[in-house]
């Protein structure tokens, strides 16, 4: 047994999704971090596949979109719907929105990506390594006791599979270590939320499937067979897919191929099966995601259905909300009570996406127009673009909005709307690493403050965001507006100082 003492400033437990992402997050605010996985390599389960377009959103911020949406382009073609009988007699179903599909460009500068889990992570992994990351896989984060220490920091045991034992010192610990994790439980945090909400299998599988579905090319496909109930989804579009049903869960694993040839409607196809997996949907939602120097972060802090595919970039945004916070404190450029905003941001918006997802139902045909109770249906639009903070590192100014609906006007605590400049760039591009501040075509009074990023729009401009030509939005790291001034104030750059001193306390 060999002890070293090293201290990253941010200790990340686990490398799926949320800690990779977490890592690259905190790296672009120059963060030092350690992330320990204990899976020798990443998830062999192609699990997640809807990369949104808020998580695109994010990638762009990290220079990493195109790389991600190579690692799609199997499924490029692959975004539309199907049902029938059986796969060989499938026709696609129309795609419906609530409120119409929209015209994406006016809304995102973003495009959303069907991206296997099992090749996104990878790709989130070698970036991280290529830019610095220290990203230690086949390691565990073991020793739980006495991690927590208010004065100096975390402590931590962490554990390499040939048994080497390292004590850790950070500054702040992300538990990103999935549904049931072990910090979350070392912690005592409960979590409320719907429960169960069933059981279900996801059957993964190959077959040469290319001609079969040529034409036809799916993201899912349902089956509506008595005999195979179930829907398809493509991983790869020619040989790697997935068949997941509610319909015998505990069948023998050596009758999954038949059940598949059912559904499949070839009976003699060759079928080579890689894991038949149950899972149980269901919502649950951690009541704390902060305690001392530990945030939980993805699964670890809300599960949730996979009807709206919002798991992964629900965790991939809470810790993109999280990073530029650690980094301000870790700066001393902000209060250590700024990082209580994160619970009070995040939590409910994971708890409204999880309630969200587990009220949706399953039926392709009647996906994102029926509720399966009381509960209004939010737009999918809204719920991955339209939320808003309640409470938090911004301040409200009473002005109202709706989360059903999109409805993105430059409130406090919304993202920043994308508009197209005249350069090309979307006003997401001009958010960085630091607070900035967007000002109008008469409000060159803002530019006193040399200390600030400042962006002069065109005339259109302050009429979407709700301010006169002389007014201001100041936007925070993560794209989320942070102070609306309608107009100019007597003293922009005391106000200014005001308004950033109390967002970061
Ligand atoms: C069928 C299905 C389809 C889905 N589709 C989508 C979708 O389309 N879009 C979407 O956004 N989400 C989807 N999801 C949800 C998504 O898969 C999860 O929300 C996401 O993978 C959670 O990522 P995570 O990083 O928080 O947790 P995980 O992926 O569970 O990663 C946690 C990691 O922590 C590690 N770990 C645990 N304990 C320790 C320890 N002590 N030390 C070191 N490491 C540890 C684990 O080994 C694991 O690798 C789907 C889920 C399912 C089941």
């Amino acid at each position: 047994m060999m002890y070293n003492v090293h201290a990253p400033r941010v200790l990340i437990a686990g490398g799926g999704l949320v800690g990779l992402s977490a890592a690259l997050f905190l790296r672009r605010h120059g963060v030092a971090t350690v992330l320990v996985e204990r899976r020798p390599s990443t998830s062999p389960q192609p699990k997640a596949r809807r990369v949104n377009i808020r998580t695109m959103e994010l990638f762009g911020q990290l220079g990493i979109a195109e790389e991600v949406l190579d690692a799609a382009r199997d499924l490029a073609e692959y975004q539309q719907f199907a049902a029938g009988p059986t796969l060989a007699q499938a026709e696609r179903i129309p795609f419906t929105l609530p409120g119409g599909v929209p015209d994406w460009s006016t809304i995102t500068p973003a495009t959303a990506c069907l991206c296997a889990q099992d090749l996104l992570e990878p790709v989130l992994r070698r970036i991280a390594v290529a830019r610095g990351c220290d990203v230690r896989f086949g390691v565990e984060f073991a020793d739980f006791v006495d991690f927590v220490d208010e004065t100096d920091g975390i402590t931590a045991t962490i554990r390499a599979a040939d048994g080497t034992v390292e004590r850790l010192r950070a500054d702040y610990l992300i538990a990103a270590d999935g549904a049931s994790s072990p910090i979350r439980e070392r912690l005592g945090i409960p979590r409320d939320g719907r429960g169960t909400l069933g059981r279900a299998v996801n059957v993964y599988f190959r077959a040469d499937l290319a001609g079969l579905v040529r034409g036809r090319e799916f993201n899912l496909c349902q089956i509506e067979n008595a005999d195979a109930p179930g829907a398809f989804a493509s991983v790869d579009g020619s040989q790697r897919w997935i068949f997941t049903t509610t319909e015998g869960v505990d069948r023998p694993t050596d009758e999954w191929p038949s059940v598949l040839r059912t559904a499949i409607g070839v009976p003699d196809i060759p079928i080579e099966l890689v894991s038949v997996l149950p899972w149980e949907p269901g919502m649950f939602v951690a009541e704390r995601y902060r305690v001392g120097r530990v945030f939980l972060a993805g699964d670890a802090a809300h599960v949730m259905p996979p009807f709206a595919a919002a798991g992964a970039n629900t965790g991939i945004e809470d810790v993109h909300n999280l990073a530029w916070k650690l980094a301000a404190v870790l700066r001393d450029e902000a209060d250590p009570t700024l990082l209580d905003t994160y619970h009070a941001e995040r939590r409910p918006v994971g708890w409204y996406i999880a309630d969200q997802s587990s009220i949706r139902t399953a039926d392709l045909r009647s996906m994102n127009r029926e509720s399966t109770d009381a509960t209004p249906l939010a737009d999918p639009i809204a719920l991955i673009l339209g939320n808003r903070y309640r409470a938090g590192a911004f301040i409200d100014d009473g002005s109202t909005h709706t989360m059903t609906h999109l409805d993105l006007t430059g409130q406090p605590g919304t993202r920043l709307p994308h508009r197209r400049l005249p350069d090309g760039r979307s006003t997401l591009d001009l958010i960085k690493t630091s607070f900035a501040l967007l000002v109008g075509p008469a409000g060159t009074a803002w530019k006193a403050d040399p200390a600030l990023e400042i962006h002069e729009l065109d005339q259109d401009w302050p009429e979407t965001v709700g301010i006169s030509p002389a007014g201001a939005l100041l936007v925070r790291p993560d794209q989320i507006i942070a102070w609306r001034m309608p107009s100019l104030p007597p003293d922009p750059p005391a106000e200014l100082h005001t308004a950033l001193d109390r967002i970061l306390r």
